[in-house]
């Protein structure tokens, strides 16, 4: 299941970030794929082995209609031969989004249903005849957690390690495997989604220190955004020709920043920022709202 090269991921120093006290740098996982992006292959990918393992023909997940997971589980599943079928919340939508339909274009069936009954995580009856490979929603779980702590970070190297968080699987994948000076600081792009951390401690049940997220930066909630966002995206570009998505890195780019400008940070402090990818997100975008 060689789809993807891992060492297509860089790390760059951000000199626009970084100043006389702290330097700052970013994991770019955005560069391997346009759309299996970032995080999500490595989320993913020890599901696909069990998958094969368990001799599975189809994959059943589930998302919203602008889910970069549901885009990177289909186009994995193209690519490694799979079926694929993603369960979606909310009604069938007159129009796509470009999220559905390059899930559609990678062979993905999609299956509507509705935000109670989405609620409810259950699967419909017609699929467990399918007898298909089930991944949680965000890949959350133990080989979620696997495949994330196999993120390729120079890890003795940096004090502090900043990635957004949805599901906090990632998160749980960075600190599964990160020297014990590190600190991970997650950024949570869902408002007040205070349980989060307890989440993330159930995906690490020997991980016995705090959790730390910061719940400043969601611009209103999940998806949510403001005309300064992107403003800020388009003025990170300009300086650094780095490419945020607006769900996730652009919300966890502004608060590393923010918090830099009012030194929160120890000097002499080295930051890791994980750009986790998710650009095809931006393409819901009305055209010219970024310069990228
Ligand atoms: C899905 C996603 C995340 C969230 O990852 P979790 O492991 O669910 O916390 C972060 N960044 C991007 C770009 C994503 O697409």
């Amino acid at each position: 299941m060689k789809i993807i090269d891992e060492h297509l991921v860089t790390t760059d120093r951000v000199s626009f970030l970084s100043n006389d006290n702290i330097e700052v740098f970013v994991l770019r996982l955005d560069k391997i794929h346009p759309v299996i992006s970032g995080n999500k292959w490595f989320k993913l990918k020890y599901y696909l082995k069990d998958a094969q393992r368990q001799n599975k023909s189809t994959i059943i997940t589930f998302g919203g209609a602008y889910s970069n997971h549901i885009v990177a589980t289909a186009a994995m599943c193209h690519a490694c031969g799979f079926k694929s079928v993603g369960i979606i919340r909310g009604e069938e939508p007159p129009q796509y989004s470009h999220t559905l339909q390059a899930a559609i274009s990678y062979g993905m069936k999609l299956i509507f249903i509705s935000r109670e009954q989405y609620k409810t995580k259950t699967i419909p009856n017609f699929l467990t005849e399918m007898n298909g490979y089930i991944i949680p929603e965000g890949g959350y779980g133990l080989p979620g957690v696997l495949g994330a702590a196999s993120i390729p970070i120079q890890q003795s190297s940096y004090n502090i390690i900043c990635c957004a968080v949805g599901t906090g699987t990632t998160m749980a994948g960075i600190i599964k495997t990160k020297a014990p000076d590190t600190h991970v600081l997650g950024f949570s792009v869902l408002k007040n989604n205070f349980s989060i951390e307890s989440e993330i401690q159930k995906l690490l049940p020997n991980e016995t220190k705090p959790i730390h997220i910061n719940f400043d930066y969601h611009f209103g909630g999940y998806a949510k955004h403001t005309p300064k966002l992107f403003q800020y995206m388009n003025e990170l570009y300009a300086q650094t020709g780095i490419p945020t998505d607006f769900v996730y890195t652009a919300k966890l780019f502004y608060g590393v920043h923010e918090q830099i400008k009012a030194k929160q940070f120890r000097t002499g402090s080295k930051i890791l920022i994980i750009h986790s990818g998710g650009l095809q997100g931006n393409l819901s975008l009305r055209k010219g709202t970024l310069i990228y």
